[in-house]
């Protein structure tokens, strides 16, 4: 989608704005009409053996914080060592969305402050993004690993894991209102849209999803981490800016004036 196109689709219904547009021609929604209420987790899904997420009625990110601290609604937290909840400015414009924390986010309490975490600041800074305009977080808020030897090996999240811990990237999302969601990588996709998503065919796009009508999807930055050579790393992190690029050109050409935000949103 060029720039300016993606200007009118996306600014209208940020919290700049007070009205909806959503495109409802969106190719995504279009060949599958019912993709959310799909997305929707069954019965035999959910965590049954454990309770509900704790999710408090507030919008204060610090009160979230606290509770998420405590949250046992599935059994990541007993391999971990700490919950670990986003960051960033209250006034953020974009919600940058990522798997889960990784070894040093697990003992840091911190988000995206492992070698992940240094290449998504690289590529926000050639975007021209200013990490201070971003919130950064998980789709998962616990680290799930396996022993090898003295390492912690990553484990990619289940389905009910990222079920179970999205309430709280719902309520982080309530909480900041932002203009923009950037999903990072296939567990961010499926957290965002309840069901899975080829994160390459899809990159680039805005595809509205259950955590906000403008989310747009690229790939998570350990992904350029893994890539075989240097030309190929290098090209990963070219196509990753270049994602990045459009995120930055829909914030230049938002309003100056914030009106209050409709939460019908979430
Ligand atoms: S991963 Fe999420 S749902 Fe599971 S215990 Fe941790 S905070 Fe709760």
């Amino acid at each position: 989608m060029e720039t300016g196109c993606l200007a009118a689709f996306l600014l209208p219904h940020c919290r700049h704005g007070t009205r909806s547009r959503i495109d409802p021609t969106s190719e995504l929604l279009r060949s599958d009409p019912n993709m959310f209420r799909k997305g929707e987790p069954k019965a035999a899904e959910r965590p049954d053996q454990c309770p509900p997420t704790p999710v408090p009625e507030t919008s204060d990110l610090g009160e979230l914080r606290r509770a998420a601290a405590n949250c046992r609604a599935c059994s990541l937290y007993k391999n971990a060592t700490q919950t670990v909840f986003g960051e960033g400015g209250r006034e953020a414009d974009v919600v940058l969305v990522g798997e889960q924390p990784g070894d040093q986010e697990d003992y840091a309490g911190k988000p995206f402050v492992g070698p992940a975490g240094r290449i998504l600041d690289q590529a926000l800074q050639a975007a021209g993004i200013d990490r201070s305009s971003c919130y950064v977080t998980n789709a998962v808020k616990h680290f799930k690993w396996k022993p090898s030897g003295k390492r912690r090996l990553h484990e990619k999240p289940s389905a009910r894991e990222i079920e179970a811990c999205r309430p709280w990237l719902q309520a982080e999302l309530r909480s900041l209102r932002p203009d923009i969601v950037v999903c990072l990588g296939a567990t961010a996709v499926r957290a965002a849209y309840g069901k899975n998503l080829p994160v390459l065919k899809n990159r680039g796009q805005w595809i509205p999803s259950l955590l906000g009508p403008n989310t747009t999807i690229t790939v998570h930055p350990s992904s350029i981490l893994r890539a075989i050579d240097p030309a190929a790393k290098e090209k990963a992190f070219a196509d990753f800016v270049t994602d990045l690029d459009a995120v930055a050109a829909a914030l230049r050409s938002k309003p100056q004036s914030r009106p209050l935000p409709s939460r019908e949103l979430f």
